[in-house]
């Protein structure tokens, strides 16, 4: 049994040409099916003979993800989905609400491997990287569920996209795919912690989708501290590299920079932020840490505020990210908090 969901365009209509020897807008039909109206089971693509059904039933599969539980914010509709894969091992993914678009953010590893010290997938560990297919189907199964259309992707669910960088590629490439999910690419955003070679190989393979850095510090020994994969690639490397995908791509570049009181919220660390970033065109998100650990608190609303303007006043765009959904922990970094007395409860 083959994943169709793993296929992209190019995959499918080899699949069904050279593999089955059938005709090459058959692949656009069963991707019509799949992709447009939603119909995951052969037995219901009426176009094809009951023939061809039978045989893509006996032969592939299309259901990578079983949903377990869906919770939804009372305060803004964010909701955050908890699916259960093959193998038994569960992700999530969220739906955000703007007043103009559906975004969904979705994870790309079971786990993450990079351990960052204030969130909540990074202390749970590392299982495995996700394929293709259990990428791209989140977004389906979301868009199945909600009974909508998503319009915005960002990768910033479980795990680090450039540690997972072939299957992350192919599944941009799926969603973005006009006879497949066909999402603009300036409507997908990739968010690293920063692995320089895999940032410029992204300008050149990731077909102008943007980049959110995860930054979350200007001086190295405190990112060593809260991202322990700084040790490796420190910030003068990562921002290199962020430089040579804006070259490449001339899309400005995100800056996340999660705030912690007391460890990286004075004066001197954004102006030390202004130095680092200097030479490259950006967007600066602060967002308030999430407490995921005691230790972590956020900063005064007078804090956050002074940081900004310092930032501001050397010509930095920068905004306090708004939180959502933090009352089903959907917020940044808090995925996964749930999840053992989840599975608990559903075993
Ligand atoms: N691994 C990638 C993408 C997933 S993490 C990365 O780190 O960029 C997604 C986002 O959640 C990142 O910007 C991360 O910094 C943020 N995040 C993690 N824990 C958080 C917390 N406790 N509070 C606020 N944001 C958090
Ligand atoms: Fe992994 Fe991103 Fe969490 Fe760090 S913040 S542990 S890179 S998911």
């Amino acid at each position: 049994m083959k994943s169709i969901m793993d296929m992209d365009y190019e995959d499918l209509k080899r699949e069904i040409t050279e593999n089955l020897g059938w005709e090459r807008y058959r692949a656009d039909q069963i991707a019509d099916w799949i992709y447009n109206k939603h119909v995951l089971d052969f037995s219901k693509m009426t176009n094809l003979s009951k023939e061809y059904r039978k045989i893509l039933s006996e032969n592939y599969y299309t259901d990578l993800l079983e949903l377990v539980d869906k919770q939804i914010s009372k305060i803004d509709r964010t909701t955050k989905y908890l699916w259960k894969l093959r193998d038994g091992n569960t992700i999530e993914s969220v739906l955000i609400f703007y007043p103009n678009r559906v975004s969904a953010c979705i994870s790309t590893q079971v786990g993450c491997p990079v351990g960052c010290k204030f969130c909540a997938t990074g202390m749970s560990g590392f299982v495995r990287n996700l394929s293709t297919g259990e990428i791209v189907s989140q977004i389906l199964h979301m868009e199945m569920e909600a009974r909508l259309r998503i319009g915005n992707v960002v990768f910033m669910g479980m795990g680090e996209p450039f540690l997972n960088y072939e299957n992350v590629i192919k599944s941009i490439k799926i969603i973005n795919h006009q006879k497949m999910i066909g999402i603009g690419i300036r409507h997908i955003t990739v968010s690293t912690v920063g692995i320089p070679d895999k940032i410029v190989s992204f300008a050149k393979d990731g077909m102008n989708a943007r980049l959110a850095l995860s930054l979350h510090a200007a001086y190295n020994h405190k990112r060593d501290f809260l991202v322990p994969i700084n040790i490796k690639y420190p910030i003068e490397e990562i921002i290199q590299a962020a430089k040579e995908y804006q070259k490449i791509t001339n899309n400005r570049v995100s800056i996340e920079y999660i705030m912690i009181k007391e460890l990286n919220d004075y004066d001197s660390d954004a102006e030390k932020l202004v130095e680092v970033l200097k030479g490259l065109k950006v967007f600066v998100n602060l967002i308030p840490v999430n407490p995921v650990v005691k230790d972590f608190q956020r900063p005064s609303r007078r804090r956050i505020e002074a940081f900004k303007k310092i930032l501001e006043s050397h010509g930095i765009e920068v905004e306090v990210r708004t939180e959502k959904g933090t009352d089903i922990d959907a917020a940044c970094g808090q995925l996964r908090i749930r999840n053992k007395q989840l599975k608990r409860a559903f075993k």
